[in-house]
Parts: structure tokens; C-alpha cells; sequence
């Protein structure tokens, strides 16, 4: 391994990347197209790796991000597909999202004003472009987006009017597609449907780009597939919930994590270890200090809970998780030794340790487990067996 990523990396595999996308495109409508969601850095495995594997690929739209600075550094590094903006975007940027073709998710008629005035600007200058967007409807997050009614349309419809503006989406967002009874989930389908189709009565127009599945939809509600659908979590191999099946679509988690064995020590029983004193040693015990904390995103919540592996055993840990350190138990791994490989997430032979159970251990969520993995960890990205870029966010000053 690299030397200099010895204290602790994640390994993104680009390859289990790419068969999760082919594994979900294999379960949706062949005119259906996929849009990649890799906002929050690509749910911090990394989004310039993930876009520059997956944009080559036919059945890609585009992707989708939260905020104008994630689109932008795809632009920047050469992402040339269509790139959506999932939620409000403030408009000191409209004018370089119009210039690089970036969608802008609308629903507030100043954010219209807003886009028009970017356009007049950008005409005084010479650049002659207009703002395409993409309508956002609100069919039960109660999060952004205009309502499914009246006033809905008249905004639909004032979308339409304006020359500056290119609608070329429509989308909603399943707050709960992702449990077993789909009740919710149909009714929110049914109210976009709904709507879509007013649209068309009262004004005669198709917009071309309707869509409006997760993970979650793209795995259990093929009723959703509509133009294209948004795979965020299962890009990565990680699951919306307990409750989706595991059947339909077969996935393989992207990441893992590694770190190394920096000391090895025995204690005597009735030592304790870590801040607090939360662990005490009932025997003698042979105990490792792994050299990663909360400060890397490991989840402080897996003091006395969560476990490692080492020489593919696994290995608790004892007492708090530190910001840097933490420790484990190896008493019934005597192989183990300074310098020894830990596995934090990942498997080694028939012992594996997921994202998922990391956020069950943790407290915390699984899609939160994946964003909160620090800036300090360096990211490796492997092709083929082969490291293909590494990624060290302590090296870009
Ligand atoms: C984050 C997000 C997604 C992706 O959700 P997953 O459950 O990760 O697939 C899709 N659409 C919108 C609007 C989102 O905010």
C-alpha cells in the first residue's frame, strides 16, 4: 500500500461502481435513462471519480447535485453531461450555472425573475444562453417545490412563457419509497402523474425530461421509471433501508476502509481504557491502538460498540473512540502485530464489516456514515484490480 496513506484510506472501487449502475439499469425500462446522485462529494466516496466512470456510458443522463459549487467542479473536471441541482440555488451564481449549462431545479417565481435577469446580463456580455430548468413538485416531502394545484400550473405556465427559460424537467421526491407498504409512495406517483397531465391539457406542452425515482423506486416501484430516474445511495452499493429487498437488484458496497496497527500492548485486569474510564479490563488483556477517530468521521457513537477486523477476526473496541485513536481488543488474535492491516469497513475472508452496520452501531444512518468520512481520509480508486487516482485533500493548498 501507499506508504503515506498507512494511517488510514478509503478504497473506492470503480468497478463495483459500475456494476451497481448496470444492475439497476438492467431492472428499469430500456427508454428509462439514469441520472447518478453524487452530491455531498458522491455521499463522500468521491464525485469526479464516480462522474468521469459513469459518464461514458449510454444510458446516463446526467447527474445531480445539491449545490452550485458541486456542479461547478465537475464542470471543472470535465463532466460535459447534463448536471441537476436537487435543491434552491441562490442566484449569485445563476449567471456561471446559465454560461455551463447547469439545470436549476425551480419553484419560487422570483428564482424565474432571478434567471431572466442572469440571462439579459449574460446577453450584454455577448453570451447568448438560456436557463434550462428543471420544475420542482412537491408531492409530500413538504420540502421544496410547487404544489400539484392552480397556483402550480400558473408557475408551470409562467416557466413556459418566459424566453429566456428552457423547461426541460419536471420532477418530485419519495419521502418514503423506501419502506415496505408503497401506499405513500403511490400516492405521491399518482398526484405527479396527475399533474403532469393537467399540464399538457391546460397548455398544450410536453416537457421532455419527467422524473421522479430513488434508489428505493428504482429497486421496488418500476410504475416510476418515467424519463430517467435518480440512483444516489445504491451507486454506491449501500442500501436505502432495511425494508427494500435484496433480491431485485444485486449490489456490491463501493468503499472500504483501512487503517493500521500503530501499537500493541498488554494491560493488567482492572486497567482502564480510553477518556472516561467506560471499558476496565477484567483480565489481562492484549490490546492495539488503531491510529483513526472522529476527527476521520468514525463515528464516536462506536465506543464499546463497534468492532474491526484483523487478520479477517474481529477485533471490538475498547472504550471511547478518541479523535485520532481508538483501541481494540486483540487477546484472541495473537497473530496480530504492529504494523497489521485493519479492516474498518469492508470484508476479509468470511467476516465483513458494512456501512450499514456501522450506522446501526453508530446511531447514525447509513447515507450519513458515507458523507461524514472526513477530509483527512485519502481517497484510493482502484479499476481492474489497479489503482487508478488517488485523491489526498491535505495536498490541495
Ligand atoms: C438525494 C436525493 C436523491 C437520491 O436518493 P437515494 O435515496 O440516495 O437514491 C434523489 N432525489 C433527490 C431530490 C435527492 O435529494
Amino acid at each position: 500500500m501507499i506508504e503515506e496513506y498507512q494511517r488510514v484510506y478509503a478504497k473506492i472501487d470503480l468497478d463495483a461502481i459500475r456494476s451497481n449502475m448496470d444492475h439497476m439499469k438492467e431492472n428499469i425500462s430500456s427508454g428509462t435513462r439514469m441520472m447518478g446522485v453524487i452530491k455531498t462529494d458522491g455521499y463522500g466516496h468521491g464525485a469526479v471519480p464516480i462522474a468521469r466512470e459513469l459518464e461514458p456510458l449510454d444510458y446516463m443522463f446526467g447527474f445531480a447535485v445539491a449545490t452550485a459549487e458541486e456542479a461547478f467542479i465537475l464542470r471543472h473536471s470535465g463532466i460535459t453531461k447534463p448536471i441537476l441541482l436537487l435543491g434552491y440555488t441562490f442566484p449569485y451564481s445563476y449567471e456561471r450555472l446559465i454560461q455551463q449549462e447547469i439545470r436549476i431545479a425551480v419553484f419560487r417565481y422570483d428564482m424565474l425573475e432571478e434567471l431572466k435577469k442572469a440571462c439579459a446580463s449574460l446577453k450584454a456580455k455577448g453570451i447568448s444562453k438560456k436557463a434550462k430548468v428543471h420544475i420542482k413538485v412537491d408531492t409530500g416531502m413538504s420540502r421544496i417545490g410547487i404544489r400539484p394545484d392552480a397556483e402550480g400550473l400558473d408557475f408551470v405556465q409562467k416557466a413556459f412563457e418566459a424566453d429566456e427559460i428552457e423547461v426541460e424537467g419536471i420532477f418530485t421526491h419519495f419521502a418514503r419509497a423506501d419502506e415496505e407498504d408503497k401506499t405513500e409512495a403511490n400516492r405521491q406517483l399518482k398526484a405527479f402523474s396527475d399533474f403532469i397531465s393537467q399540464i399538457r391539457e391546460k397548455t398544450g406542452k410536453e416537457i421532455p425530461i419527467k422524473h421522479c425515482a430513488n434508489s428505493a423506486a428504482i429497486i421496488e416501484l418500476p410504475d416510476a421509471n418515467m424519463d430517467v430516474v435518480r440512483a444516489g445511495i445504491t451507486l454506491y452499493g449501500l442500501w436505502p433501508s432495511d425494508q427494500v429487498s435484496r433480491e431485485i437488484v444485486s449490489l456490491v458496497p463501493a468503499l472500504s476502509l483501512y487503517s493500521h496497527i500503530v501499537y500493541i500492548k498488554e494491560i493488567e485486569a482492572g486497567t482502564s481504557v480510553s477518556y472516561g474510564g467506560t471499558f476496565t479490563a477484567e483480565r489481562r488483556m492484549r490490546i492495539a491502538t488503531i491510529p483513526v477517530g472522529y476527527g476521520d468521521g468514525y463515528a464516536r457513537g462506536l465506543s464499546g460498540k463497534g468492532y474491526v477486523l484483523i487478520h479477517g477476526k474481529k477485533a471490538p473496541i475498547l472504550g471511547r473512540v478518541c479523535m485520532d485513536q481508538f483501541m481494540v481488543d486483540v487477546s484472541g488474535i495473537p497473530e496480530a502485530a504492529e504494523g497489521d492491516e485493519v479492516i474498518l469497513i469492508g470484508q476479509d475472508g468470511n467476516e465483513r464489516i458494512t456501512m450499514e452496520q456501522l450506522g446501526e452501531l453508530s446511531g447514525r444512518f447509513n447515507y450519513e456514515f458515507a458523507c461524514d468520512i472526513g477530509k483527512r481520509v485519502p481517497r484510493v480508486y482502484t479499476k481492474g484490480g489497479k489503482i487508478l487516482y488517488t485523491k489526498d485533500y491535505y495536498q490541495d493548498f
